[in-house]
């Protein structure tokens, strides 16, 4: 490991220490997320990774590629996203979530996984 990692790992183990008074003092809500492993725990206690997205396959082009790395989709609704559980289990699992309420509808492995063929901003092919 070396001493950015040390750094990174400080600060980031800081961050959600703080933020984790933070809901303790204001009761504020939060939500929870059902690890396949773990059970039901704060989510604070994971990384957010991302929406699940079909990657680009065979001849993609650098502009596919781009596409697929930095432009993410930001669904008002339900998506499918990964999640990390860097607190304990440390298992990638997908998590399907309605964006504007934070309500968990399902959890399941990242081995037991079905990325969606077009919706969630699946690249697509250009022509
Ligand atoms: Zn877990």
């Amino acid at each position: 490991m070396t001493l950015p990692d040390i750094l990174h790992f400080a600060l980031v183990t800081l961050h959600f220490a703080l933020l984790s008074q933070t809901f303790q003092k204001t009761n504020q809500m939060s939500f929870q997320i059902d690890c396949p492993n773990c059970g039901c725990r704060p989510v604070w206690e994971y990384h957010y990774s991302g929406p699940s997205r079909k990657r680009p396959e065979g001849a993609a082009t650098e502009r596919q590629w781009a596409e697929y790395l930095y432009n993410r989709p930001n669904i008002a609704g339900e998506q499918t996203e990964w999640w990390y559980h860097r607190s304990a289990c440390k298992l990638w699992f997908l998590v399907r979530r309605d964006t504007r309420t934070n309500l968990v509808l399902e959890t399941r492995r990242f081995d037991e996984a079905v990325v969606p063929e077009k919706s969630e901003g699946a690249v697509q092919s250009a022509e």
